[in-house]
């Protein structure tokens, strides 16, 4: 008999890791008194607590808070004017929002490859993929390590594009000292309960713009303007509001998000140290990321020395041995049957598809675990790698 979990054996752990999400008193509290106040909606002073605190902590003047981070990119492109016909460049490894939001406001997304290292935009394919009808790029900071902004930013200015930066994965993350979101013309984060600073739904734009935050405000708000009386509507708009409910969340979330990321990075560190070298590689960080978000821990197999063994299958064997590994996507964002059902044809990045057979990734609540409990990925990890030939008999 097998010692792999998934073939009948023991597994390497049987306890969960940390839970999330993380909560206390703070939230308790913050919650209450959102309650007492009895403005429990969008105009609560705790949302505009929040978009303040926010926007300060990414180096931002400005913060419009939405419902979630979906929207709150269409609210984005929105604001900057963009529509029919315009082409905007994303990258085909992120959540399908990114690539979505764009169809949703009538332009066409178009999908440059990734860097292989990063696992963010590679700006030589950016560059590739400009034409006369592009008129944005969207950076993703895919995993909470921040894209080559030193690259991007210049490439977008010399072609006159807007840069909107997807930031769900990397709250609080920094690229050369200075806060991703504060980049681009304007930046979107989400507070969805898989993210890393959560009310289990919520977005938020920032910038340091003051009309697109206008704009942006003015959309979220149906057409109301700063100043303007209530039933005064200057423009076409819709309701994206967070609630006052929700912010008190993320207010308490927010005194927690340093501390969080001080023991995301250390765990990473332990993780990145006791993997390096090995059959399945941890990520390798640019010197000119000063903070990673590490929302995602990224792996990478090499299915080579595996003896055909399957991504997909090596992670069903680390899962049973108590690790919650998930296969990353099956496919770019483009094999979905939303594009190939478009009659458009969608050229096939070459590294993200690549990427799409050989990636997987340790959530969110892994990296605040204690880092000795760190050691059972480590263990897990190698047992699989070590029984892979039995794993394969077993597929056969
Ligand atoms: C989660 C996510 C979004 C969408 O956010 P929601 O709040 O879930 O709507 C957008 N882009 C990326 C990269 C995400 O991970």
């Amino acid at each position: 008999m097998s010692s792999l979990a998934l073939l009948g054996g023991r597994p390497v752990r049987e306890r969960p890791f940390a839970s999330w999400p993380v909560f206390d008193d703070t939230e308790r509290t913050a919650l209450n008194q959102v309650l007492e106040s009895g403005i429990w909606g969008g105009y609560s002073p705790a949302v505009r607590q929040f978009e303040t605190a926010f926007a300060k902590q990414h180096d931002c003047r400005f913060g419009v808070s939405t419902c979630n981070g979906t929207l709150s990119l269409e609210a984005a492109l929105h604001a900057l004017g963009i529509g029919a016909n315009d082409e905007v460049i994303v990258p085909p490894i992120t959540f399908v929002a990114t690539a979505t939001a764009v169809l949703r406001i009538g332009a066409v997304p178009v999908f440059a490859d990734i860097d292989p290292r990063s696992y963010n935009l590679d700006p030589a394919r950016v560059e590739e993929c400009i034409t006369k009808r592009t008129r944005a790029v969207i950076p993703v900071h895919f995993g909470g390590h921040p894209a080559d902004m030193d690259a991007l930013i210049p490439i977008a200015h010399h072609h006159n594009l807007a840069v909107l930066e997807d930031c769900a994965h990397a709250h609080g993350a920094s690229w050369k000292g200075r806060k991703v979101g504060s980049f681009g013309d304007v930046s979107s984060f989400s507070f969805q309960q898989s993210k890393n600073l959560t009310a289990g739904e919520g977005g938020i734009l920032v910038t340091n713009n003051e009309d697109l935050a206008a704009k942006s405000w003015t959309f979220a708000n149906q057409g109301r303007v700063a100043g303007g009386a209530w039933y005064q509507h200057d423009f076409l708009g819709t309701n994206l509001r967070l609630t006052g409910l929700q912010a008190a969340v993320l207010n308490a979330q927010l005194t927690r998000l340093p501390e969080h990321l001080e023991r995301r990075a250390r765990n990473a560190d332990f993780l990145i140290s006791r993997l390096r070298g090995g059959v399945a590689a941890p990520p390798v960080i640019d010197p000119r990321v000063t903070t990673h978000g590490f929302h995602l821990f990224l792996l990478r197999l090499d299915t080579q020395q595996l003896n055909g063994v399957s991504r997909d299958q090596f992670v069903k064997a680390l899962q049973a041995e108590g690790i919650p590994g998930v296969s990353w996507y099956p496919y770019p964002i483009y094999r979905n049957k939303l594009f190939t059902s478009t009659g458009r044809r969608w050229p096939a990045c070459a590294e993200a598809e690549r990427m799409c057979q050989e990636c997987f990734w340790l959530s969110n609540e892994i990296l605040l675990a204690d880092t000795a409990d760190l050691e059972d990925v480590v263990r897990a990890v190698e047992k699989v790698v070590t029984a892979s030939a039995e794993l394969l008999e077993h597929a056969h």
